[in-house]
């Protein structure tokens, strides 16, 4: 088994696994280590969804993960319906903005598990599924890792892909934790009376903020972005009551609700990084930034980051004669580069919308619904937003 890579990477979540899966078509020796893989899905809608950019689609497509998913699995998003908490509102089409959908809304864990499986398939690819990374020494030349069963790997680049709360980053002294909301993000899913429509709906609410995203048939996914006793108190609700509370709160746009997934919860934080690369270290995915899940952004800015860090290597490596040095610190500022900017902005958007509407002072309630007006009503604006929410900004640069 090669205990010597060129790229190294830690955690085979989404972005991990959509990396080495990027790298393959390269001359790169990879290693890939994964404490927990993925396990196979079961038959059941999954409460986690993702609501994929259709950049982020075609980067899948590419990498041959889209076309082994269920087709039948996924609902594509040709409307997004934005309602205030005081009748602010704001629609986006994909008629508008001369596209076929705005967005694919996938099953989290098909998707984390189709990726492995590709992994596990991969040439030039050494797994070390079920181990867990120990110590970390980077050098001039080569990054040493050493595993908790006493393995010990090096590589010219390490990179992290080990989610929000990122072992690599505090080992590579990148020292940053990310900030609690303390909020949850309640999911779950339900059987609706009335078809949707392939609509998306929001509601940015007094007591949160509440997405509606559709799913095959007259199904939806709910990610209910609320304080964390609120959210405690959502979850320990019956079914039944728990599905009238979510269709009153939507207004009962769709009708009847029936809950088909039991709810889940998770943490909301905030992570933004002023470096995103270290010498012989780059993080890619929510260890290297955690946005607030209500532009559903997320794992779009995972997989923008997957794509190009994959690019700038393969681009380095079709150049060189032998393998490159994936660790040169001139890559590695390239990636940082090209990336800087979308999680910059997303990142500033979404923490932005967030904090405005939350804040309770009067006066703002009625401004940041104007606000909300007056955006609609300027098509360059819409269309911007549309194209940045569709994944458009980064994809044709190179
Ligand atoms: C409620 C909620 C809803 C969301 N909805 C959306 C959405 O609609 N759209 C969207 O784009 N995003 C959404 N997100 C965000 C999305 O889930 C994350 O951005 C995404 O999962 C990040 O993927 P990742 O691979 O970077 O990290 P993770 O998914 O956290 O994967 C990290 C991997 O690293 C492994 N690991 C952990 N520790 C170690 C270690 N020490 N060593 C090695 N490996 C390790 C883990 O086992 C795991 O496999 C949502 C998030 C929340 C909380």
């Amino acid at each position: 088994m090669p205990t010597d890579f060129d790229v190294l990477i830690v955690g085979g979540g989404i972005n991990g696994s959509a990396l080495a899966r990027a790298l393959a078509a390269s001359p790169l020796e990879i290693g890939l280590v994964e404490p927990t893989p993925p396990a196979a899905p079961a038959p059941d809608w999954d409460a986690r969804i993702y609501a994929l950019t259709p950049a982020v689609q075609r980067f899948l497509d590419t990498i041959g993960a889209w076309p082994h998913l269920d087709a039948d699995r996924i609902a594509p998003v040709t409307r997004m319906r934005i309602e205030g908490d005081a009748g602010g509102r704001l629609d986006f089409t994909a008629f508008a903005a001369g596209v076929e959908r705005l967005a694919s809304i996938c099953e989290a864990g098909r998707l984390a598990h189709e990726l492995w499986e590709g992994v596990r398939r991969q040439h030039r690819l050494t797994l070390f599924a079920g181990a867990r990374p120990a110590a970390l020494a980077l050098g001039d030349t080569h990054a040493a890792l050493t595993l908790e069963d006493g393995r010990r790997c090096t590589a010219r680049l390490v990179v992290g892909a080990d989610g929000a709360d990122s072992w690599l980053r505090q080992a590579a002294g990148i020292g940053a934790t990310p900030t609690p909301y303390g909020e949850l993000g309640v999911v779950a899913n339900f059987r609706c009376q009335h078809p949707h429509a392939d609509t998306a709906f929001q509601w940015f609410r007094p007591d949160g903020v509440l997405a509606w995203l559709p799913l095959p048939g007259r199904r939806l996914s709910m990610v209910w972005s609320v304080p964390e006793p609120e959210g405690r108190a959502l979850l320990a609700l019956e079914p039944a009551v728990l599905a009238a509370r979510v269709a009153a709160a939507g207004a009962h746009r769709l009708g009847h609700l029936e809950t088909i997934t039991p709810p889940a919860a998770f943490p909301l934080r905030s992570l933004l990084l002023p470096r995103r690369v270290a010498a012989r270290v780059a993080l890619i995915g929510d260890a290297a930034h955690v946005v607030h899940p209500l532009t559903g952004h997320g794992v779009n800015l995972g997989l923008q980051d997957a794509r190009v860090l994959a690019q700038v290597l393969c681009s380095a490596a079709r150049h060189a004669a032998s393998p490159p040095d994936c660790g040169d610190p001139r890559l590695l500022r390239r990636y940082e580069r090209r990336r800087s900017e979308e999680v910059t902005v997303v990142h500033g958007l979404t923490h932005g919308l967030h904090e405005l509407f939350r804040a309770r002072a009067r006066p703002l309630v009625p401004l940041r619904n104007l606000g909300m007006n007056l955006v609609a009503r300027m098509p360059v604006v819409t269309h911007f937003l549309a194209r940045y929410a569709m994944g458009h900004t980064e994809e044709y640069k190179s």
